[in-house]
């Protein structure tokens, strides 16, 4: 689905990613993992248009894509639900969601949607009058998420989905993330929170100071030195 070759990016003149190629299938939950700083943020900015590459190519779906503009990607079915939720916080529940539908295939299906969503989110209907910025950070996250999914994406990106929440509301939140997995989206997943990321996905990219330095099945990188040591603290 995504084929990513050799991209390098960063801000002006500073370079953040180096030569990173990466690879998601139709269906998958894949995690991309790293500390503060190394990237992650930066690469799903990329991926979605938003900074552009200064080397290498971008497919999705056998169409390159690294020469669009970030709305053209979404329409592509590129979703990604920013780090720290983003919504509207002056709006409601609901309007945040119908905003995420406004692409034209997507304002069709809004009725049906809104329902898929909060057959998910029971939460997110029970809320639905109040704004947004009075949300528990949980319910936050889960708009920013419901709100993605309005957009009907192929795939949707999470950054640090997790930032912030107790741990209880975090299970929650990544059985969610599963079900959406299983009812057909395919899912990249960035997180700091490697334990988590690697049980919920079944393949992983650790990313350290802009470079991939390990890939593989989320059971092989739970079971490496480096990643116990430097990430589990084993
Ligand atoms: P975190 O988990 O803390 O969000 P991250 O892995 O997502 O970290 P990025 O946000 O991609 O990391 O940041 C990578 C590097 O790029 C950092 O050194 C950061 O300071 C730098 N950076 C991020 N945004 C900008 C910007 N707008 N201008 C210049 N440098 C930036």
């Amino acid at each position: 689905m995504f084929d990513v070759k050799q991209i390098s990016a960063g801000y002006g003149d500073i370079q953040i990613l180096h030569a990173i190629s990466l690879k998601i299938e139709r269906g998958e939950i894949v995690s991309v993992l790293g500390a503060n700083g190394s990237g992650k943020t930066t690469l799903l900015l990329t991926l979605s248009g938003v900074l552009r590459p200064t080397a290498g190519e971008i497919y999705f779906s056998d169409r390159r894509v690294d020469c669009l503009e970030p709305h053209l990607i979404v329409k592509q079915g590129v979703v990604r639900i920013p780090e720290g939720r983003k919504i509207f916080q002056e709006m409601t529940v609901l309007e945040n969601l119908e905003l995420g539908s406004y692409i034209r295939t997507a304002k069709i299906h809004r009725k049906e949607n809104l329902v898929k969503v909060f057959t998910l989110f029971p939460r997110l209907e029970e809320r639905k009058h109040q704004l947004a910025g009075t949300l528990s950070g949980g319910e936050q996250q889960m708009l920013a998420i419901g709100r993605g999914l309005m957009t009907i994406p192929r795939i949707l990106m999470l950054d640090e989905p997790s930032l912030g929440l107790a741990p209880l509301i975090v299970m929650n939140l990544f059985e969610v993330v599963k079900r959406i997995n299983q009812e057909g989206t395919t899912i990249l997943l960035v997180e700091q929170n490697v334990h988590l990321a690697l049980s919920t996905a079944q393949r992983g990219y650790v990313i350290e100071n802009g470079r991939i330095i390990l890939e593989g099945g989320s059971d092989k990188l739970l079971g490496e030195d480096y990643v116990r040591k430097a990430y589990l603290g084993i």
